[in-house]
């Protein structure tokens, strides 16, 4: 299938724009055909090869900030829609390719500057490019005193992540990515540039620093959002600490699930759990905890072959297998007095709490890790990037439900709240929109909530694969998809994060007072970009000419 050109453009006005960006970029910089455009597609699409695939009509490469300001006016000028990229690696999320098809991508991975690390205050800023593995070197290479919160894609940018809401697997004032930036320099879709805080002020130091500057923070524009191209931003980063602890609470009993997350709540709120908290139920081990040695998955065909089972059935279920209902794994970061501190604490409150609770640890791991710790462990964990979610063996990927790297799926994370009640009724939704559609039941009582941000679970929907040779499968997968979604917002239950596919559809299921939510973000955008190029479509949030009704 040939790439598509922009809508609405003709083949001589659209000749003429490639033109004018070759003249801004260099020839070189600026790209065009099929086999030039391959690493533009996503190649875990649900829509692979079908006439209706997300697809670039360009691509273009600018390599500093007042290239991306030209690359914005030209396409201005020629009524272009263009999508901006840092690294493009947003794999389960639509990867680089664009929102609106025919989109001329605009890759940012030249820019790829650490501008600046600070280990007094704790910080860094970089341009797109950066990914984890530049900035972990860079802060090797000069001996820093600082780590960082990595996804599984260590080859992603830290501007990229964050800005579609990534999360990584350390301390709990880190892990939401976006949340741990302060301070943006964006281009906007009429091509001015601005800083974001305290960047605002002339001669400050502190954009760093202080996120806020004065009046309404607009930094949230540019997360998930289509008001800029950014080409700055700075992340809060933590400094490394001194030990690594874990502890495991198993308890035995189904019905334990929800005053050990009561527990749970409370020593992460408190701070007394520094790290991430991974749920996990032996008898249906789940992906949290598993990598990269998962133990075979039990079946459940006969605990589900009658439909959903009574609580009777479900404890019955769970005292056969014979070990706990539930495993939490407890991660400590700091001193090691602290650490070891904390986990008698631990012990003591879960174990007045719950007298049948069990408790497994070993004893502090000092920080860094050398390079012989480091063979065999998540290395995620330590704040160390690497790609190692993508170098799994077909069976650890299927142990840890990832079809990654066999194919592709597409990630569905729905967020509800801190309770068991909630995790249940979640599994439900879950089990009946699979049933209804005839999909194979792996949503069980048992699936555990994964924790990557700090006030609320993130449900996810056993993946839904798109198979490349199957279009079938494909709409198959699609309507899955469409299905959990809704049956999960009638319950409450948003998706974080989606790809472009999804995203109308999503960002119409927030639907407030008549979408008042939605409304408010389009007539921001009419203004802000009154020609409708940049990501046109974004999250659900079109430019009035290409509206397709609704709000
Ligand atoms: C096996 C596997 C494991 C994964 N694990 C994780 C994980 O642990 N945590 C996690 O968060 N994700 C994870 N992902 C999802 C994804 O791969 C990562 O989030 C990845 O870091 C995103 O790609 P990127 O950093 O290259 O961002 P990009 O693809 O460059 O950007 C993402 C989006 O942000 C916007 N954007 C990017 N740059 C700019 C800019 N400069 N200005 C304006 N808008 C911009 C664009 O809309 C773009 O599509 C995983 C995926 C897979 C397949």
């Amino acid at each position: 299938m040939a790439s598509p050109r922009p809508p609405g453009v003709t083949a001589a006005s659209f000749a003429a724009a490639l033109a004018a960006f070759r003249g801004a970029l260099g020839a070189e910089h600026v790209l065009d055909g099929d086999a030039a455009l391959e690493p533009y597609r996503d190649p875990y699409s649900f829509r692979w090869g079908d006439a209706d695939e997300y697809r670039a009509s360009a691509a273009v490469l600018p390599g500093t900030a007042e290239q991306v300001q030209a690359v914005v006016r030209i396409a201005g000028q020629y009524r272009l829609p263009v999508y901006p990229i840092s690294t493009g690696r947003n794999l389960t999320y639509g990867g680089a390719a664009p929102s609106a098809p025919g989109s001329v991508i605009v890759d940012l991975k030249r820019m790829n500057r650490i501008l600046a690390v600070d280990a007094g205050r704790n910080f860094a800023l970089v341009e797109p490019g950066a990914t984890y593995f530049d900035l972990y070197r860079h802060i090797q290479a000069k001996g820093l005193n600082l780590w960082l919160d990595v996804p599984d894609t260590g080859d992603g940018s830290l501007i990229g992540n964050a800005l579609d809401r990534g999360v990584g697997y350390t301390t709990s004032g880190f892990r939401d990515h976006f949340g741990a930036h302060c301070g943006i320099e964006a281009v906007l879709p009429t091509g001015e540039i601005l800083r974001t805080g305290m960047g605002a002020l002339p001669g400050s130091d502190t954009w760093q620093d202080f996120r806020y500057g004065i009046g309404p923070c607009v930094d949230g524009l540019f997360s998930q959002g289509n008001f800029g191209i950014v080409t700055k931003m700075g992340f809060w980063l933590s400094p490394q600490p001194e030990a690594w602890m874990v502890g495991i609470v198993s308890v035995p009993d189904y019905t334990d699930l929800g005053p050990m997350i009561e527990q749970v709540n409370y020593l992460e709120d408190a701070g007394v759990m520094t790290g991430k908290p991974s749920y996990n139920s032996p008898p249906f081990h789940t992906f949290e905890g598993t990598f990269p040695s998962a133990p075979p998955k039990m079946h459940i065909d006969e605990l589900m072959a009658d439909g959903w089972p009574s609580l009777e059935r479900i404890k019955f279920y769970a005292r056969r297998h014979g070990g706990p209902a539930w495993r939490i794994t407890l991660q400590f970061y700091g001193p090691e007095a602290t650490v070891r501190a904390s986990w008698d604490y631990v012990q003591a409150r879960i174990g007045a709490a719950l007298p049948r609770a069990t408790f497994q640890s070993a004893d502090p791991v000092a920080l860094p890790l050398s390079p012989a710790q480091q063979r065999g462990r998540r290395l995620v964990d330590f704040g160390i990037p690497s790609n190692q979610a993508f170098e799994m063996t077909p069976a650890e990927a299927e142990a840890a439900e990832l079809n990654a790297p066999v194919q592709g799926y597409v990630d569905f994370m729905a967020v509800v709240p801190r309770t068991a009640e909630a995790v249940h009724r979640a599994q439900r939704v879950l089990y009946e929109t699979q049933k209804a559609m005839g999909a194979p039941i792996t949503a069980t009582p048992f699936n555990a909530p994964t924790c990557w941000f700090h006030r609320s679970f993130l449900m996810r929907a056993p993946t839904v694969a798109a198979f490349k040779g199957d279009p079938e499968a494909r709409r198959k997968g699609r309507a899955l998809y469409a299905a959990y979604a809704k049956a999960m917002a009638a319950e409450g239950f948003g998706l974080h994060r989606t790809s472009p596919a999804m995203q109308d559809l999503t960002a119409g299921l927030y639907g407030f007072n008549d979408h008042a939510l939605l409304g408010f973000q389009q007539r921001l955008k009419g203004t802000a970009d009154p020609a409708g190029i940049l990501a046109p479509g974004r999250y659900g949030v079109w430019p009035r000419q290409l509206r397709k009704g609704g709000v």
